[in-house]
């Protein structure tokens, strides 16, 4: 899809900028990514390079992306966080770390992405291991969604 060449709002020129950091927060994640490109007007109002660059990128983050594996909730009404491995009750306690991966949501450079969760150690295993897969994966796009509120930038029309 080619890049607009004048601003949603004002229609002035666009150019191509890209952003030192944008940062989202949603729950126990976060997420920065790095150098975002974006579309900046010449009143500075700021959009997406293409109309569908949030939905790549989006897809891109989709799946595991800290070689970790993941505990188990139990628990019908209160459900608590148990080692993935040997299902011991694991501690509230949580080391935040943060975990970084290059995705390709165009053709050419990536973007850096780094995604801040907290990894849990199990007291009797040792095994390091994050919340569930799923629910770190629901997180992903109102934190995305965030980052992209702080920074300004436009949804595609
Ligand atoms: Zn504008
Ligand atoms: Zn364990």
């Amino acid at each position: 899809m080619a890049e607009a060449t004048s601003c949603v709002q004002c229609s002035t020129p666009l150019q191509r900028q890209s952003i030192g950091s944008v940062t989202g927060e949603e729950g126990v994640l976060r997420i920065a990514v790095a150098d975002f490109p974006v579309l900046v007007c010449e009143r500075g109002h700021r959009q997406f390079i293409t109309r569908d660059f949030p939905r790549k990128l989006l897809e891109q983050l989709a799946g595991d992306k800290t070689g970790l594996p993941e505990g188990k909730k139990r628990g019908l009404l209160f459900k608590k966080l148990h080692c993935g491995q040997c299902d011991v009750l694991l501690e509230i306690e949580a080391a935040s770390r943060s975990f970084a991966c290059d995705v390709r949501p165009e053709e050419g450079a990536a973007l850096h992405v780094e995604l801040t969760l907290p990894v849990y150690t199990c007291p009797a295993c040792k095994c390091e291991q994050l919340r569930e897969r799923g629910e770190i994966e629901g997180l992903v796009p109102t934190a995305l969604a965030q980052a992209f509120r702080g920074a300004g930038i436009l949804p595609p029309r």
